[in-house]
């Protein structure tokens, strides 16, 4: 069965202004050649995402999506985003249950699920990011972890669902932290991750792309690449500056 598209995605989190956006991206495009071999993916503040739409001006090997959606389409959530108002303004991606949601904003495994279900009803696809803590590795919880988070994520969602989101494997340790899981670590978790798929989905797992994300650098981007079952890279702080995220995207 062939292997996914490799995907390299930038996450910029709470960085960058509609104006930095614009600079951000007249610099990407000039630095980075698209090729037809791997998709490229942003996933800019919501505020900034008119600014990065405008700066895609209609090239189709960029995608964008929003950081986070509420699961609720519309009513009194103030300061929240829904799916159908993301998808409206364009974007057709979303990350879900990234760790800073999880561990900084108290999100649970079953609200990942909720806000999947509500990002593929509205049309978006969706990241679903997984990953263990330093002291869940340490006590060799790392499976059971993943196991919750996945089972939490996937719960509301048929199997033809399921067959169609991305997943990214981030271990919290190597979240900003300049410490990267090795190309082995990082493909037994996804070798795991796609296993317990398999269990779901049967062979349809195999084309399910899981991303890897921990402290992406132009110097380490090729060897995780390269990993098995490692099927493109989520880049934090890498991917705000246009030079380092091109050098990435082009491994
Ligand atoms: C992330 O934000 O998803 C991430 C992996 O961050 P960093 O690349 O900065 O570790």
């Amino acid at each position: 069965m062939s292997r996914p598209t490799p995907i390299l995605a930038g996450n910029w989190k709470m960085n960058k202004t509609p104006s930095e956006t614009l600079d951000f991206f007249r610099a990407f495009h000039a630095a980075y050649t698209s090729r037809d071999d791997r998709s490229v993916w942003f996933f800019p503040p919501a505020l900034c995402f008119a600014a990065a739409r405008e700066a895609q001006h209609g090239r189709s090997d960029i995608e964008l999506g929003v950081q986070n959606v509420f699961w609720e389409a519309a009513g009194a959530f103030t300061g929240e985003i829904s799916a159908p108002m993301a998808r409206s303004a364009g974007a057709t991606l979303v990350l879900i249950g990234h760790s800073e949601r999880r561990h900084v904003f108290g999100e649970t495994d079953a609200e990942v699920g909720r806000k999947a279900a509500a990002s593929i009803e509205a049309g978006l696809h969706p990241t679903i990011c997984v990953g263990e803590t330093l002291a869940e590795r340490k006590a060799e919880r790392l499976e059971e972890v993943l196991g919750r988070q996945l089972e939490g994520a996937l719960a509301l969602l048929s199997a033809e669902a399921i067959a169609g989101v991305t997943l990214a494997y981030e271990p919290v340790w190597a979240i900003g932290t300049g410490v990267n899981a090795t190309p082995a670590d990082a493909s037994s978790a996804h070798g795991w991750l796609r296993s317990r798929l398999r269990d779901r989905i049967g062979e349809a797992a195999a084309r399910i792309p899981i991303l890897y994300g921990g402290s992406v650098k132009p110097d380490n981007a090729a060897e995780l690449l390269a990993a098995t079952d490692v099927d493109g890279l989520l880049v934090g702080g890498a991917s705000l500056d246009p030079a380092s995220f091109a050098s990435i995207a082009s491994v």
